[in-house]
């Protein structure tokens, strides 16, 4: 409803209702507007929310709006639409048989609507002719009308027969539809998961259901919007930060009215009101991108187990490389695990190749003999993907002569060298400075570039194979939504490629023609200080590895590393779950999760100080019950855009013992007096800390 706010006039959600009031009734308002009469979250949407804002111990005022279309908060809500469809004018009802004369067409269309409205998409493909059709409303013996009456929801093209490893995935999904229950599907890469996918949930649709599926980037998966597409003869509707909030609201419109069949989305899709929800799908559960780092920090892999087990139906977590609490809980028997062992169809996964770099001549980073499997593949016809995790020409500049280094002055971190366009470049806050032609310092000459960037290393084999076209794939270059498509579409054409790429290119996609898939430095990726780290480079690289001969032709993988000897280098070869138990190993023995719960108090202030000294002030006010306090530190980047962060780290053996403490946390933050500019928020169960 709307309702006056001091002197403005706001719309407001009404949780419940009383009878009486302390407040004297001078002092009571009344509302200005009722803009519903029906309730707008669901019994179990109601509980979702609350359940998010006790968990994730944010205030339920802004979680509320998570489930609300931008025009519902605005108090503008879509009404529901239905389908565009045409049917009889008075005047067309009184007409003769077989009327008008000399125009068959027309007349049939008559005759066929003397049975009831038919919507335009189903008229056109009976073959009736936008010119009849507005010959018709001309004459005003036709309008248009919308059509709301649900279609059942068919499957349009047949299942691929499943193999037996998907079809029992497929039949215990299916025999447990009916109430809540958690299935990991760990298939490889390449081993169908996307056809268990379709094929549950269209029992889930032939029951008159809907399905909510999460993707980590729906922008980057065209693909798997058009497969939903192709197979269904339903409504099916994609949700991303891409599209307008016109297109939102009618989308929300659909979801909550039951109209919509499928709904495609990113995280923030999991709070989308779905009157009939019958089966969510989460696909790539490990990815980070289900992670939202502001506002409500939550995991929309988390809420989705939660809001299935709310609206009794199942879920089903997909991935090639599990996350470790979604395998611990497989482990557990806490959720069912199916696993697909083999590639689907006749594509066979690819041979692996460590080169061992230490003490090799480089050329942009790679070795002579990775230049010549390049080579190879080339002259063969086919597709290469070279993989490096670090845009831009180079790391940093440094001068030669005094050691002068290019270092961002509003952070701990050193400017990036682009030369495409020139520039020195931070990727943390965003500054751009002019390319210096000599040393700030000491005006020398000698600046050279550490560190290989993508754009070092396509300069590198635009030259030394100039025969084939070369492509950059990285946040510089697909800076529009449109560009991924374009590059799916000259991948399509099975032309020999050199793609060189950041993890951008490591995401779900069907590069069907690539048979190479090279990563010029695997060791950046192995020294990372959160505890995180090392599951994320095993993910990553098993990702991008599955990138390499998706169909006929068999695909190798070549990993460049100095370190060759290393546990997780050297396991690369074995299948991704088998390295998994010592990875698990080794978080039990430091009580991190999933065998510990986690949570941080981060605050961003204008000096380092001030931040250290509020986290102290709520770790000496509130004692760990139960629980553990790390810090308050300096966070892992203290200063970025010449704001400090600073983070207090709390575990705990259980979670009530960990919600315990951090709620009393909370509450004395909220109480405190504080500096302007300065913010602290809370992370339960965050992706990174230490
Ligand atoms: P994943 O999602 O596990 O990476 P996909 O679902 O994209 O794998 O499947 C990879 C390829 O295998 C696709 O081209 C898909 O059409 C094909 N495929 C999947 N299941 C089967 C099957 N049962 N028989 C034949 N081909 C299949
Ligand atoms: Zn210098
Ligand atoms: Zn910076």
């Amino acid at each position: 409803m709307r309702v006056p706010f001091g002197h403005r006039t706001l719309v407001a959600i009404v949780v419940s209702q009383v009878r009486t009031s302390d407040l004297p009734s001078a002092r009571l308002r009344h509302c200005a507007a009722v803009l519903d009469t029906k309730p707008l979250y669901s019994a179990t949407l109601n509980q979702l929310v609350q359940w998010a804002a006790e968990y994730y111990q944010h205030p339920v005022g802004e979680v509320w709006p998570l489930a609300l279309s931008p025009g519902e908060r605005r108090g503008h809500p879509e009404r529901p639409r239905g389908s565009p469809g045409i049917k009889l004018t008075l005047r067309g009802g009184g007409l003769a048989p077989n009327t008008p004369h000399g125009a068959p067409k027309q007349a049939s269309l008559i005759d066929l609507l003397r049975t009831g409205p038919l919507r335009l998409d189903k008229a056109r493909a009976l073959g009736f002719q936008r010119s009849v059709i507005n010959a018709l409303i001309e004459k005003d013996l036709i309008e248009t009308c919308e059509i709301v009456r649900p279609e059942p929801w068919q499957t349009k093209t047949a299942p691929l027969p499943a193999n037996p490893e998907q079809q029992s995935a497929i039949d215990s999904v299916r025999s447990s539809l009916h109430h809540f229950q958690v299935h990991l599907l760990y298939g490889i890469t390449g081993s169908g998961k996307t056809e268990v996918y379709l094929q549950t949930i269209a029992t889930c649709l032939n029951q008159g259901r809907q399905a909510l599926v999460l993707l980590p980037e729906i922008a980057l998966t065209p693909q798997t919007l058009a497969r939903f597409e192709a197979r269904f003869e339903a409504p099916v509707v994609a949700l991303h930060s891409g599209i307008g909030d016109a297109a939102r609201d009618r989308a929300w419109a659909a979801a909550r009215h039951g109209h919509a069949a499928i709904i495609l989305g990113t995280r923030s899709t999991v709070f989308v009101p779905m009157n009939r929800l019958g089966l969510i799908v989460v696909d790539e559960e490990h990815d980070a991108a289900f992670i939202q780092q502001d506002g409500l920090r939550y995991s929309a892999r988390d809420v989705a187990i939660k809001r299935a087990q709310l609206e009794g139906c199942n879920v089903l977590l997909g991935s090639a490389t599990p996350s470790l609490e979604s395998w611990h809980n497989a482990d557990k028997q806490r959720y069912q695990r199916h696993v697909l062992s083999q590639r689907a169809g006749n594509s066979q996964l690819p041979e692996q190749r460590l080169i061992d770099i230490s003490g090799l001549e480089l050329s942009a980073g790679l070795s002579a003999e990775l230049i010549s499997h390049i080579e190879q593949t080339l002259i063969n016809g086919e597709q290469v993907l070279v993989f490096l995790n670090r845009r831009g020409f180079a790391n940093a500049l440094l001068c030669h002569d005094c050691g002068w280094s290019s270092d961002c002055p509003d952070c701990d971190a050193r400017m990036t060298l682009h030369k495409i366009p020139p520039a020195l470049h931070c990727h943390h806050c965003d500054r751009r400075n002019p390319l210096p032609s000599h040393c700030p310092a000491c005006s020398s000459r000698r600046l050279v570039g550490t560190g290989i960037g993508t754009q070092q290393t396509e300069t590198f084999l635009a030259e030394r194979f100039a025969t084939y076209p070369v492509v950059r794939v990285d946040s510089d270059t697909v800076t529009s939504k449109a560009a991924i498509p374009e590059l799916i579409d000259q991948l399509a054409s099975a032309d020999p490629i050199l793609m060189i790429g950041t993890q951008m290119l490591s995401k779900g996609h069907h590069f069907p023609h690539v048979t190479l898939v090279a990563v010029v430095d695997a060791d950046a990726l192995l020294f990372s200080p959160d505890f995180r780290g090392e599951e994320r480079l095993l993910q990553l690289l098993t990702q991008v590895a599955g990138r390499a001969g998706r169909d006929r032709k068999p695909g190798q993988v070549i990993i460049q590393t100095r370190q060759p000897e290393h546990p997780l280098i050297r396991g690369l070869d074995a299948p991704y779950h088998s390295l998994l138990p010592d990875l698990l190993r080794q978080r039990a023995q430091a009580h991190l999760p999933p065998y510990g719960a986690l949570a941080v108090i981060r605050c961003d202030s204008h000096s380092k100080q001030e931040g250290l000294d509020f986290l102290r002030a709520l770790k000496e006010g509130t004692p760990a019950i139960e629980a553990h306090y790390i810090g308050p530190l300096p966070a892992a980047m203290a200063r970025r855009k010449n704001r400090y962060r600073s983070q207090l780290i709390i575990t705990a053996k259980t979670r009530p013992a960990l919600a315990h403490t951090v709620a009393a946390l909370v509450s004395q933050a909220e109480l405190g007096s504080r500096p302007r500019q300065f913010s602290w928020s809370v992370d339960i169960d965050p992706y990174e800390a230490l």
